[in-house]
């Protein structure tokens, strides 16, 4: 029953893989994985359709619809530039916790004419990853709108190597699966008979997103191996019942000067026991506040 192997997931059709690098990324600092450009779309679907009738709504209370600009929105050319090189970049958190990107470039259109294409996009390795709406205008009222939450100075990414596949190396991998097993023995020798037993694990999975974007305490420490490990904790509740969901992440150091981090889960679980969570509280607290 119990895998040393990691287990990672499709966030749509959860297919389960121990091979990480089967897996696209969207955003950074996310563990939300998925399996194909198909399954990306379809758990963002929502998003995009929730972008599309806000357009329509206030594009309507504006009474500006602006038709003849809408073969821009299929102009390869002037999308790469945007997207390559924009004028403006605005990040938000959205109503999902998702970091969100809008991106704006203005393009003349005659001497006196010009219009701004603009688009909404999660951000990986510093390039635009997936496009959840675009549009163009020519309306200071329509670009006001989409100039929401802090204006950034990042550039975009020169590099041609595809932004959303996170590559590791066999070694790492190695090193991650023996650091899996070797937690996961720890933790299931701490744990108490009367806790969530490790056969219900999977039913708790739905937490793991949560927890990781919206954590109650973050700690940070190098365990044995000098390796730099942060845990996640949140407090939940299913049918009525509290407990502690806990997730342990390596932190992977990427880039040429090792400056690029994803945290990668290597053990995730529930549990009652107030005794257990203490025990992970450790290192250096990065956020939160000391519970009594
Ligand atoms: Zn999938």
């Amino acid at each position: 029953m119990l895998s040393n192997k990691l287990v990672f997931y499709c966030y749509q059709c959860k297919k389960i893989s121990h091979n990480l690098s089967e897996f696209l990324f969207v955003e950074e600092d996310s563990n939300k994985s998925f399996c194909s450009d198909k399954c990306i779309e379809g758990f963002f679907s929502p998003l995009v359709d929730y972008y599309d009738s806000e357009e329509k709504k206030f594009r309507s209370e504006l009474d500006l619809h602006e038709k003849h600009l809408v073969d821009f929105l299929s102009d390869d050319e002037k999308i790469d530039e945007l997207l390559t090189t924009p004028d403006e970049i605005w990040c938000q958190e959205n109503e999902f916790q998702d970091k969100l990107y809008t991106l704006i470039k203005r393009f003349k259109i005659d001497h006196d004419k010009s219009f701004s294409l603009i688009v909404l996009s999660f951000m990986y390795a510093d390039k635009p990853s997936f496009i959840l709406f675009m549009t163009a205008t020519e309306d200071e009222r329509v670009l006001e709108k989409f100039k929401v939450g802090t204006k950034t100075e990042m550039s975009i990414s020169k590099s041609s190597s595809s932004s959303s596949v996170l590559e590791i190396d066999a070694e790492t991998l190695t090193l991650l699966e023996s650091k899996k097993s070797s937690y996961l023995a720890e933790m299931l020798d701490k744990r108490s008979p009367a806790d969530i037993p490790f056969e219900s694990f999977h039913l708790y999975e739905e937490y793991l997103d949560p927890t990781m974007q919206n954590p109650d305490e973050i700690f940070k420490l190098k365990d044995d191996e000098g390796d730099e490990i942060f845990t996640y904790i949140k407090a939940q509740v299913k049918d009525t019942i509290s407990f502690y969901y806990l997730v342990v992440c390596y932190s992977l150091k990427q880039g040429p000067s090792k400056d690029k981090e994803t945290l990668i889960p290597i053990l995730s679980f529930p549990t009652l026991d107030g005794e257990l969570y203490s025990n992970y509280k450790l290192g250096e607290l990065i956020q939160g506040v000391v519970k009594n």
